[in-house]
């Protein structure tokens, strides 16, 4: 029994949940002394920043449909260089983790605040996490400065996110709390954080796939996904998240279903080395089977994908993400071997149940 010791730093996080928190958009503008807003989002959001660009009024100045998927170097350039031309002085970003980091790198490199209207289950609004991708490979790092200063959790807006969409983007959520359960800079808090933030997800996502417009239960996911997402601010992320970046990177292959496929293999993987870990699963899954099957289990009822041939990932290459995987050393519960690596990555591609 290692004695309790830890070093936990808080995050500022100013958070507003429930039904009708847009409303609250033009007070957390107020709030924040903004007066030109850039309102960012992903192409087909269009619709819904025309809508919140409709609430800020006269003080957004501009819509910039323009976020990609992993923040390509050409996507921050163009909307940095709008900002600019605009003069504007804060954005607003709506829509998933591909708007909100969008808005993260024009607050680095411009200085803008960012308020977050997320409407999938990410969780990119809780973390100093930046990433940028250029020539095919993506960079990530942290900076207090791309925290936004407020989020807006709006189950409302989250209606119109379809049940696959909802279901593997709330998988990405739980693998960051499964992750930060097992971190090495786990503290207590993050913990309680963590667990709570399975327990609240993996009871929302069943009643969210059911009914997509039942707003108690996209307000629970979204509970979930904010718990989840301080949690993966807060930590280091170990193999789960290093493989889903490799197979990402690599291959191109889709974030949030790449997560949903990888977690319980990946979990199956760590298991056996953090026990601790899975208590505080069992505790929040309400199950006294092994957390890594559950999960598995609930992605197949869930109708989610849980092979990585069928994202697309052709056999051949399941040898170059191991490599990919082991040429940067980082924590993880259990030593990952190249035999090791291969026999999950075999297991995830081929859709097997996790051992
Ligand atoms: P995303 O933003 O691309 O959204 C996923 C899909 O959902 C898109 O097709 C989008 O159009 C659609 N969508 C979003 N909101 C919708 C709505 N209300 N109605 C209908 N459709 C809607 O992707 P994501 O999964 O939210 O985020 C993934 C990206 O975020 C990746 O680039 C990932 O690396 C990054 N990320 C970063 C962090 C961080 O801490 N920096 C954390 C998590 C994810």
């Amino acid at each position: 029994n290692t004695p309790l010791a830890f070093a936990y730093q808080g995050l500022p996080m100013r958070v507003v949940l429930g039904t009708g928190a847009l409303g609250r958009l033009a007070d957390e503008i107020d709030h924040a002394g903004l007066e030109r807003i850039m309102v960012l989002c992903s192409p087909r959001q269009l619709e819904l920043a025309t809508m919140v660009a409709g609430l800020i009024g006269p003080r957004a100045v501009d819509i910039h449909p323009h976020a990609r998927m992993h923040v390509p170097a050409e996507s921050a350039a163009e909307a940095q260089r709008r900002a600019k031309e605009v003069n504007a002085d804060g954005c607003v970003a709506v829509g998933g983790g591909s708007a909100i980091g969008l808005g993260k790198i024009v607050a680095l490199r411009y200085g803008l605040p960012v308020i977050a209207v997320p409407t999938t289950y990410a969780g990119s609004e809780m973390t100093p996490v930046w990433g940028l991708t250029e020539n095919g490979v993506k960079r990530t790092g942290r900076d207090p400065r791309v925290l936004p200063v407020s989020v807006l959790y709006d189950p409302a807006l989250t209606v119109a996110l379809p049940t696959d969409v909802s279901v593997t983007s709330g998988m990405n959520a739980i693998a960051h709390a499964v992750e930060a359960l097992y971190a090495p800079d786990a503290s207590p808090v993050i913990n309680l954080m963590a667990e709570e933030g399975v327990r609240a997800l993996a009871a929302a996502l069943p009643d969210v796939a059911a009914d997509g417009t039942d707003l108690d239960a996209r307000a629970r996911a979204q509970y979930g996904a904010w718990l989840c997402g301080a949690c993966l601010g807060a930590t280091t992320m170990s193999l789960h998240h290093k493989l889903c970046h490799a197979l990402g990177g690599t291959l191109d292959l889709p974030h949030a279903p790449t997560h949903t496929v990888v977690l319980p293999h990946a979990l199956a993987f760590n298991q056996g080395a953090a026990p601790k870990a899975v208590a505080a699963l069992n505790r929040a899954l309400g199950t006294p089977a092994d957390p890594a099957t559950y999960l598995w289990d609930l992605a197949g009822r869930l109708g989610a994908p849980r092979s990585l041939r069928e994202l697309g990932m052709p056999e051949s290459a399941i040898d170059r993400i191991v490599q990919v995987t082991l040429a940067n050393p980082y924590a993880n519960p259990r030593e990952v071997t190249a035999e090791g690596l291969g026999r999950l990555l075999r297991t995830a591609w081929a859709g097997q149940p996790p051992t």
